[in-house]
């Protein structure tokens, strides 16, 4: 049987260890810091799925995920227990202005030959279907029919990490400091002296990635990176409300009885800016004048709160890193996932377990990811980055 050491027990290591042990008997440890998961992005996402991205991987990545997510409860089942993470099926509406219009068109026709159920509107069919949005500047928009829409994404950490325990796993508190892969072993030691030995390493330590695979001789690109969550309330209901990427680069979407909205960050995109740092304002004078114009009923609307988490951003081509690293026999890494690796866990969970424990995928091949990429120069390019 083999055994592998998991660094990191966030979602992308708890999804990991939960195929490892139930497709294949792994031995799985998972090494984790802080079983509260205070900084870990999976407990400060928006958590929101889409198959509307630009590559083919990144499509199928979210459409293998989305049927998974849909059979949850029998998946993560544990006795008499099934989780519920309050999967809500709604698409994602990406609008686009003149300028944006021949690079929509492009990602629309990818989506569909991946089978991807999305609709191109004209600015009139976006008027119809949604009154409350202001379409004058627009030249169209994508919204997603089906297989996209948003869910509780610790929820779905803590199921995957319930499963894998009931299936075997052993999640150990532990900040690892030092690892190492000699010949065919992995080791893992502590800052308090304990040290792990297991056939097989994975690092899955989120934006921490980075000082870990350098011990192991790789230069991962990866990086804590802040991003900002504003929830707000508007005193009028849209019915039927999707995810809205504004052109601008601003989004909202629905979010229990009021909203929740994001945009990227105005000035230097630090690494490490601390999460209670949060930029309000960004809301003030970026985000709600973008809303307002977008839809103005959200001239009237309140803030109720904010909060911040990192993006384990990748600076090479924000896409996840998924793969074996290369140099070493016996190490892989999953991170990097730069704002879509909530959404993309239970397909990458179950790729890497297949890499570690069969030498190859076989359901979905996810070798674009490979950290190769990186050494070879060669970026994914993804225009879909949110
Ligand atoms: C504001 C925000 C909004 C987002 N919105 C979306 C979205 O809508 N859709 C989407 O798909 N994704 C979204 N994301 C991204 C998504 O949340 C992440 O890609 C995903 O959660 C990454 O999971 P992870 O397991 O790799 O990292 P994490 O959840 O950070 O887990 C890594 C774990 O490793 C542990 N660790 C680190 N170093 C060590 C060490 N040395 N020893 C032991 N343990 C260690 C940490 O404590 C942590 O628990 C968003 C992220 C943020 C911050």
């Amino acid at each position: 049987m083999r055994s592998v050491l998991i660094v990191g027990g966030g979602v992308i290591g708890s999804a990991a260890a939960f195929f490892l042990a139930r497709d294949f008997g792994a031995r799985v440890t998972v090494l984790e810091r802080d079983p509260a998961y205070r900084t870990a992005s999976s407990a400060r996402s928006a958590s929101s799925i889409r198959q509307q991205f630009s590559t083919e991987v990144n499509i199928r990545l979210s459409q293998a995920s989305f049927a998974f997510l849909r059979r949850l409860g029998d998946e993560l089942a544990v006795g008499a227990e099934r989780p519920d993470i309050g999967l809500t099926e709604r698409g994602y509406l990406y609008l686009a202005t003149a300028a944006g219009r021949a690079t929509l068109n492009a990602n629309h026709g990818l989506q569909r030959r991946c089978g991807a159920d999305v609709a191109l509107l004209s600015p009139a069919e976006l008027g119809a279907r949604f009154p409350w949005l202001a379409t004058a500047d627009l030249a169209a928009g994508s919204l997603g029919l089906s297989g996209e829409g948003w869910f509780d994404g610790y929820g779905l950490l803590q199921a995957f990490r319930r499963k894998a325990i009931a299936l075997g796993a052993t999640y150990i508190t532990a900040n690892v400091l030092e690892v190492a892969c000699q010949g065919v072993r992995a080791r893992a030691l502590t800052d308090d002296g304990q040290r792990f030995e297991a056939d097989t390493l994975l690092l899955a330590a989120g934006a921490w990635s980075a000082p870990l695979a350098r011990q192991l001789g790789f230069d991962l690109p990866v990086a804590a990176r802040k991003r900002d969550v504003f929830a707000f309330t508007a005193p009028v209901a849209l019915p039927d409300c999707p995810l809205v990427i504004d052109p601008s680069g601003v989004w909202f979407r629905p979010e229990g009885r009021g909203y929740i909205a994001g945009a990227p960050p105005r000035g230097e995109d630090r690494d490490d800016a601390p999460l209670d740092d949060i930029d309000h304002g960004l809301f003030d004078d970026v985000i709600w004048p973008r809303l307002a114009a977008r839809v103005p009923a959200f001239e009237a609307l309140r803030t109720t709160g904010a909060w911040a988490g990192y993006y384990e951003f990748n600076t090479f081509d924000q896409n996840g890193i998924v793969g074996a690293l290369p140099g070493t026999g016996n190490a892989f890494v999953a991170c990097g996932f730069s704002g879509h690796g909530i959404q993309q866990a239970p397909a990458v969970g179950r790729g890497i377990a297949e890499l570690i424990a069969a030498g190859r995928y076989r359901t979905l091949d996810l070798s674009p990811l490979a950290p190769a990429r990186i050494a070879r120069g060669e970026p994914l390019v993804e225009a879909n980055v949110i």
